[in-house]
């Protein structure tokens, strides 16, 4: 089972975005494992726009991955506590949340450019150690200089 869902109903997440707009790719598998478990399996990708926390501007981030979630109907099993459990009753509703957690989860700690490069320019400015400007200006002021020059 093969299903797009749209960014923008994922409340929990869309706090962690700048553009809701788009929709994370998923693929449903519900299946019995050999134990008879009833087994759903996830696999996901989706590509987000996330706060870089450098330069406050926008991060592209493709995130994708799988799951395993074990699948319970809670009046006829309880589920042990480490399972990870999907409480059966599996609509819509329900898958939408399971994968916006696992968005989550694969969310960065902390959201930020790989290189300083690819940051907003202006707002990075002040974290360049020298500029082109003064290094120049160095150059020229050390009073060495002049004190050579004094003694030929
Ligand atoms: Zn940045």
């Amino acid at each position: 089972m093969q299903g797009n869902i749209p960014l923008t109903g994922m409340e929990r997440l869309a706090a962690s975005l700048m553009e809701t707009d788009g929709e994370a790719e998923c693929e449903f598998t519900f299946y019995r494992d050999t134990d008879r478990k009833r087994k759903l399996r996830l696999k996901y990708r989706a590509e987000l726009v996330l706060r870089c926390e450098r330069c406050l501007g926008p991060l592209r981030e493709h995130v994708e991955g799988e799951t395993v979630l074990r699948l319970v109907d809670v009046q006829l099993e309880t589920a042990t506590e480490s399972d990870d459990v999907l409480q059966a009753g599996t609509d819509g509703v329900y898958l939408k949340d399971v994968v916006e957690d696992e968005l989550l989860l694969a969310l960065p700690l902390i959201p930020r450019h790989a290189a300083v490069e690819q940051c907003e320019p202006e707002a990075v400015r002040w974290l360049e150690p020298d500029s082109d400007e003064g290094a120049i200006e160095t150059q020229t002021d050390n009073p060495f200089d002049i004190l050579k020059n004094l003694k030929h």
